[in-house]
């Protein structure tokens, strides 16, 4: 796909992700703002998302987000990234409705492609990483480069997870060159957390259960608990990996409630379970080691309907694993 190619003619074109941002979402958003912004200056260009947490204020143009959408005209192209177009913010809905052309761009391998135009790579490590290789290079700049890294280290744990691919690496090499205070970008936004935040997380590890022979571990955080600390959903980005790193664990799941027996659900993995599969099954999606889902419920109905899943593919696994076994002897 060549974006400009795309976009040619256009004079009005929407941007737009999923539900409660995360740093890849609006880390590509941002970017393909900034490259568009730049290589059609007559365009009107518009990044709509809920607004994102004070850490990606530093980006280039995030105070342009638009979260209302209380626009009317129709747009010439729009785009969707990270995401499927049903999880996008609900105003924005009608736009993405009205749309003359629709461009889905998304790493989830969950993603089916509703767009006009379908740009799903599963291999890729993070949508921001697809925009790196979709944009023409001689564009880049610090700040569209550190609007890239932002999005790839967020969703690879700054080049940890199993996503990362030697390419991702390039990519990085490539990003820090543009002379953008990397090291801090990935305290500020990855690594720190606020005083409460690290209280919450504290607290969910010590109320965190364990089942199916301790190899999957289970916390939640309900509404009570959130306003006395004071944290909303954005306080809570990467606890579930902390529960993850648990030595023994193969997958955990981290829950909080959005509303009266309504739950958020993440989960993580290692290669004994597929959670993109478990998350898909309760209208979720994701990746094979990271995915989420809502649930309806209380807490122990839905960490019991996960369970079911979760065992079916770890039993699957083992009586494989027997199998090969058998089968050297
Ligand atoms: P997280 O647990 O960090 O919210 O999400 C993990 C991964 O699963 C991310 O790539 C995220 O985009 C995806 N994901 C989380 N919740 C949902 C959901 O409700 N629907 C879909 N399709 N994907 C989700
Ligand atoms: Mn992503």
């Amino acid at each position: 796909m060549n974006i400009l190619q795309e976009c040619q003619g256009a004079s009005r074109i929407a941007i737009t992700g999923h539900v409660r941002p995360d740093g890849d979402c609006v880390g590509s958003c941002l970017a393909l703002y900034q490259y568009l912004q730049k290589k059609m200056p007559q365009a009107r260009v518009q990044v709509y998302l809920e607004r994102p947490g004070e850490i990606y204020q530093c980006i280039k143009g995030c105070d342009k987000i638009d979260s209302q959408c209380e626009d009317t005209d129709p747009y010439d192209v729009f785009f969707v990234l990270d995401s499927v177009p049903e999880r996008m913010m609900e105003p924005a809905k009608k736009l993405y409705d009205m749309a003359r052309k629709t461009i889905n761009i998304d790493h989830h391998i969950s993603n089916e492609g509703a767009c006009d135009i379908s740009w799903v790579v599963p291999d890729a490590s993070s949508t921001a990483e697809l925009i790196y290789e979709l944009i023409d290079k001689e564009a880049l700049d610090a700040d569209l480069a550190m609007a890239i890294y932002i999005g790839i280290i967020h969703d690879t744990g700054v080049f940890q997870y199993s996503n990362t691919s030697p390419r991702t690496m390039e990519i990085g090499a490539n990003l820090i060159r543009y002379g953008f205070d990397f090291p801090k970008l990935i305290l500020e936004t990855f690594y720190q957390r606020t005083y409460l935040q690290s209280q919450v997380l504290g607290r969910v590890l010590l109320e965190s259960i364990r089942f199916m022979d301790g190899t999957c571990i289970v916390s939640c955080l309900d509404r009570k608990i959130m306003d006395f600390y004071e944290v909303e959903h954005g306080d809570l980005d990467g606890i579930v990996n902390h529960l993850r790193n648990i030595k023994g664990i193969h997958c955990a799941i981290f829950m909080y409630q959005t509303g009266v027996l309504e739950y958020k659900v993440s989960l993580r993995s290692d290669e004994w379970v597929d959670v993109s599969r478990v998350a898909a099954f309760f209208g979720g999606g994701g990746h094979m080691r990271a995915a989420g889902c809502n649930m309806k419920g209380t807490f122990h109905d839905c960490v019991n309907n996960l369970s079911l899943h979760i065992k079916e593919q770890m039993e699957s696994r083992l009586s494989a694993l027997e199998g090969e076994k058998t089968g050297q002897e």
